[in-house]
């Protein structure tokens, strides 16, 4: 007798194989997006933040968010240790053996930020089913309508970087994570993180304008001095200032990664030490869309699962059969 289970299994290895040698010549990735000349984004020295935070506390003023904190221990304070739906941006802590140097590998410590890096070509847009995440055509901003989104979290899933987190206490439901401060540049500003960083650390810009101030500095001389812009490097106004040059990674993190993003990382610590994910050149999105088109296009998925039923089916009748024969 040939159980569900049996009749499932033997099915499902038909269709795979059946599907895999039908699509394998169709599941080409689809060509990958290119920078809109428009993009906006941020670019992120590590080496220019001093840990003060004020970046974190701009965020949720302007966002009107509320203080997160981990435990009901801290909660006088605005502690989140990591982006939730109530904190789309925080400054996170690299540290190793007694801390006395800034920005070195072993017994320093240095700072990075974590926030949307609004992926030129982003899965959580790939994979909301209802497009409640979108990305804007000129701006390049990764947009979220909580009208639209019906909480089935699957842009938190899909994310790289693991920014999109679901509230789970908004009577709602809806999804937190920044948006760039696009209600603000629609009025003419620009992001707050950026605005209010007394160093220049988060700075706002053109993405062309931010990969070429990116490239700049890791060509720089470690121990000499050089200018830094602050605010908006784009529009100005111009707000420079004088410091000094540390020992840059030679590596603009999301040039590149994932199929590049829009807000950029640079630094003295090697970018996964910072808990940066090592992503291919490649996105997510272009691979899984290109699976999906190749295995639905000439409805070759249906097509291979009905024959792969049929002939499940088929060999186990027969083995019934027999079986019963032998009886
Ligand atoms: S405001 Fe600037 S210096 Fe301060 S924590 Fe944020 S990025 Fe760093
Ligand atoms: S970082 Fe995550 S949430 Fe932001 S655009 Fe990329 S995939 Fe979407
Ligand atoms: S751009 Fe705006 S929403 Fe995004 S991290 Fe900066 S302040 Fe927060």
């Amino acid at each position: 007798m040939t159980s569900r289970r049996d009749f499932l299994r033997g099915t499902l290895a038909g269709t795979g194989a059946v599907a895999a040698a039908a699509v394998a010549p169709r599941a080409e990735a689809r060509p990958m997006p290119e920078r809109s000349p428009d993009a906006v984004g941020l670019l992120f020295d590590g080496t220019l933040c001093i840990g003060c935070k004020a970046c974190v506390s701009a965020c949720k003023e302007v966002n009107d968010l509320p203080l997160d904190y981990n435990s009901p221990v801290d909660a006088l304070w605005d502690t989140p240790l990591d982006t939730t739906a109530r904190t789309f941006n925080v400054i996170k802590v690299y540290k190793d053996g007694d801390l006395s140097q800034k920005d070195s590998v072993e017994n320093g410590y240095a700072f990075t930020k974590a926030s949307c890096y609004h992926c030129v070509d982003p899965s959580c847009v790939s994979a909301c089913p209802v497009s409640a995440m979108t990305k804007d055509k000129v701006t390049g901003i990764v947009e979220y309508d909580a009208n639209i989104c019906i909480g089935c979290r699957y842009c938190v899933a899909a994310c790289p970087f693991g920014i999109p987190k679901y509230d789970y206490d908004s009577p709602t439901g809806a999804i937190g994570k920044c948006e760039l401060c696009r209600h603000r540049t629609e009025d003419g500003q620009y992001a707050a993180c950026a605005e209010v960083c007394p160093t220049g650390a988060t700075l706002f810009g053109k993405v062309g304008d931010l990969l070429e101030e990116a490239r700049r500095r890791v060509a720089l001389e470690p121990g000499g001095t050089t200018v830094y812009p602050r605010g908006d490097i784009t529009n100005g106004p111009d707000q420079s200032w004088e410091g000094p040059v540390a020992n840059y990674q030679q590596h603009i993190y999301g040039e590149h990664e994932g199929g590049g993003t829009q807000v950029l990382h640079i630094g003295a610590i090697p970018h996964q030490k910072l808990g940066l994910p090592a992503l291919p050149e490649y996105s997510y999105a272009s691979r899984s869309e290109g699976l999906q088109h190749g295995l639905y296009s000439g409805l070759v998925l249906p097509l291979a699962l009905f024959g792969a039923m049929t002939w499940a089916a088929r060999r186990n009748s027969r083995h019934d059969d027999e079986e019963g024969g032998e009886k």
